[in-house]
């Protein structure tokens, strides 16, 4: 349960003066629904600005204060802004411009012939000077406005920056007194606020201290929250699993294993001879061929007379991890069931029956193979693949089945960062598959302008012609899926007229057994072009598919831009991927883009990544995703993780317990950055 001092924090925002449920939608969007996340939505910058006598003074660009007496208000015309003419004490002119409802502000405020401060960003539009949305407009005192320092915080539509500014302003006054869970003598060193003040001074002005702070806090609740599934895990009862070799001597592999592969399956093996039960994670590359491994760790548990399932985080890999352990297990004899959401009636019962039963030896599915309905005879190992897909919270319900605690190898494509790894996978120990199966080409990358479409097309039409498969892939960028799927159903249509029935469509919300078909079409080499929403990123495994087509590239993430990539050149012909630019590009963007060009390395991929981003971003705070951290950005994380590491394992071995008055601190935090799974461990021990 939560500690009750932290309730005020975790109320929905509409207890906040002015939230109404209009106003719940945009700031839902943002990741608020709670009066915590307001006051964890930290400034993104702040601005200060300059008072100038006139506006020739200014640069463009440049965040002035300024007096103006307006001259002249243009209605807007048609769908045109609002528009106030006003001038400076040595008559330069600016436009003060506004959009949409704005307007009736701009009539209230600039009464013609009347001077008024007016605080803003100064830029040029033609050869005009304007300043869109001044900031402000009062009737006296331009130096206050030049004095203060105010905060910029992320928008969605329907906020501004005074809105939100008063709604931090309301959760700031709700902050409950709470116990420190820092040390009192490492706050001393750093010279750290309190955790309150650190808020307040958070959002007032740029504060290294106080920012370094909270996200240490974040650092620190994550860490211990790995340490206590850690510990948790090392004290939990599993069976040791010691194969004799007999079923993977059995075993056909149509190629020798590599060196990376191999390593990964002794550590594997080691750990699964152990009573703790095994949480180890499997690194590896698109392609890297993690399957194999998978299936090498699976017919251990069976050798050793137990049951291994293995979970996948949609239908369609489900399906394609079962064809392929069928397929390779056939020689070895042993039983692998395919059990999803779908399968029902008569199907369904025989599959649980031989589930209880012991007849099946391997599970393969998704979610749905640790229902309640689910019994295992012996279930000793479970094998997850995708692990970002899941949280720790998920892989957590999966040990409460059975008395033992089976052995978890999680498998993930996803390349991180080093500085990642430990704040992402802190509890688990880690194989790394660094070798690449021989023979595999490099993927001839190209960037192509979106206006090009008609000879990309002509390009996939030879592509087709001379009998092998492509994938095209249509971006889920706007708020709304279904205007993304509306886009793929209409590249699909277009594309459509042009192969007819070579080309098959699949999206998200596809009826499953429509979805199923078009993979199966494609699969089996029926359909010669895929065209997808980015449901196929994780997993598709079609190696005669050598050709990829990505929409919008630039819209993508570097990481996730590999991952789809990694989705051809999987077989031994060389491959292609072609990314498609819109017209106008950011310089991060370009950069991202030539990137992809240059390298095929993941893991370098995804430093890069973080570090384009990052670069850009002085206090910016992440976007979820793309760390497990709300708070700390890359570089606190890089700073501050192994400190916050540490001390978390000092704490552990302490107060295993959490029980000292240190401990219940820790404890409120771990519920205050919603670690509270970490706390759920200390339960049973
Ligand atoms: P991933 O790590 O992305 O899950 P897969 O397990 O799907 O990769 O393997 C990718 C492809 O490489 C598969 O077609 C698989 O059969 C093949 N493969 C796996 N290991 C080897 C190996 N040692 N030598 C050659 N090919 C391999
Ligand atoms: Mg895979």
């Amino acid at each position: 349960m939560r500690p009750e001092v932290l309730n005020p924090l975790f109320v929905e925002t509409e207890v906040l003066d002015g939230v109404g449920p209009k106003m719940k939608k945009p700031l839902e969007k943002l990741g608020l629904s709670r009066v915590r996340d307001v006051i964890f939505h930290l400034p993104e910058r702040f601005v200060t600005r300059r008072a100038v006598t006139t506006l020739d003074e200014a640069g463009e660009g440049e965040q002035i204060v300024v007096a103006l007496t307006p001259t002249e208000h243009r209605a807007a015309s048609g769908r045109g802004p609002y528009r106030v003419l006003a001038a400076d004490d040595a008559g330069n002119i600016c436009t003060l411009t506004y959009f949409g409802r704005a307007s009736y502000t701009a009539k209230k405020l600039l009464p013609p012939g009347e001077k008024r401060w007016v605080a803003g960003r100064l830029d040029r539009y033609g050869d005009m000077l304007q300043i869109v949305h001044p900031d402000h407009v009062v009737a006296q005192s331009g130096d206050t406005l030049a004095r203060l320092s105010e905060p910029v915080y992320a928008l969605s539509e329907g906020l501004t920056q005074p809105r939100i500014a008063g709604l931090v302003a309301q959760s700031l006054a709700r902050l409950p007194s709470l116990p420190e869970w820092i040390e009192p003598t490492q706050l001393a060193k750093e010279g750290w606020p309190e955790w309150a003040d650190a808020l307040k001074l958070s959002h007032k002005n740029e504060n290294e201290a106080a920012r370094n702070r909270l996200a240490y806090d974040e650092l620190l609740a994550n860490s211990l929250a790995l340490l206590l599934v850690r510990a948790d895990n090392r004290a939990r009862k599993g069976q040791p699993l010691k194969g004799d070799g007999g079923l993977r001597a059995k075993l056909q592999l149509p190629f020798p294993l590599t060196g990376a592969q191999k390593r990964s399956i002794s550590e594997i093996e080691g750990d699964l001879q152990q009573e703790a039960p095994m949480l180890r994670l499997l690194q590896g590359d698109v392609g890297a061929g993690k399957t194999v491994v998978a299936l090498e760790a699976m017919l251990i548990a069976v050798e050793a007379g137990a049951q291994a399932a293995l979970l996948a985080p949609t239908e369609i890999l489900a399906r394609q991890h079962f064809e392929t352990l069928r397929a390779m297990a056939t020689p070895t004899g042993v039983q692998v069931a395919l059990l999803t959401g779908r399968d029902k009636g008569k199907a369904r019962q025989s599959i649980l029956m031989g589930i209880l039963d012991g007849s099946i030896d391997m599970v393969v599915g998704t979610h749905a193979i640790f229902q309640d309905a689910v019994n295992y005879r012996n279930l000793g190992l479970v094998v997850i693949d995708e692990q970002h897909r899941f949280g720790v919270a998920q892989r957590l319900m999966l040990s409460s089945k059975g008395k033992r605690t089976p052995h978890t190898l999680a498998m993930t494509a996803t390349p991180i960062p080093r500085t990642l790894t430990l704040a992402q996978y802190g509890e688990m120990d880690v194989s790394r598959l660094d070798e690449m199966p021989p023979g595999r080409q490099a993927i001839d990358t190209r960037v192509v302008a979106q206006d090009r479409l008609g000879d990309v097309v002509e390009a996939v039409a030879r592509h087709v012609a001379s009998g092998q498969q492509a994938y095209w892939v249509c971006p889920m960028v706007r708020d709304n899926e279904n205007d993304d799927i509306a886009a793929a159903e209409a590249r699909y249509a277009g594309l459509h007229e042009r192969f007819g029935e070579d080309v098959v469509l699949v999206h998200g919300q596809l009826k499953p057994d429509m979805k199923d078909a078009a993979m199966e079409r494609f699969a089996s080499g029926a359909a010669k072009l895929l065209v997808a929403t980015t449901v196929i990123e994780v997993g598709v495994d079609v190696p005669a598919s050598t050709l990829m087509v990505i929409e919008q590239a630039e819209r993508f993430g570097l990481a996730q831009l590999h991952q789809l990539r990694g989705r051809v050149g999987r077989g031994s012909e060389k491959s292609t991927c072609l990314l498609l630019r819109g017209p106008t590009l950011s310089e991060t963007a370009r950069q991202r883009l030539a990137l992809m060009r240059e390298t095929q390395d993941g893991f370098l991929l995804a430093e890069e990544d973080l570090r384009l981003r990052g670069g850009g971003e002085l206090l910016g705070t992440r976007q979820s995703g793309d760390t497990p951290f709300r708070l700390a950005t890359l570089d606190q994380i890089t700073r501050l993780l192994p400190m916050a590491h540490d001390d978390a394992r000092l704490l552990m071995e302490r107060d295993g317990g959490l029980t000292g008055p240190r401990g219940e601190a820790a404890r409120i935090l771990l519920y205050l950055f919603e670690r509270d799974w970490g706390v759920q461990m200390l339960r049973g021990g």
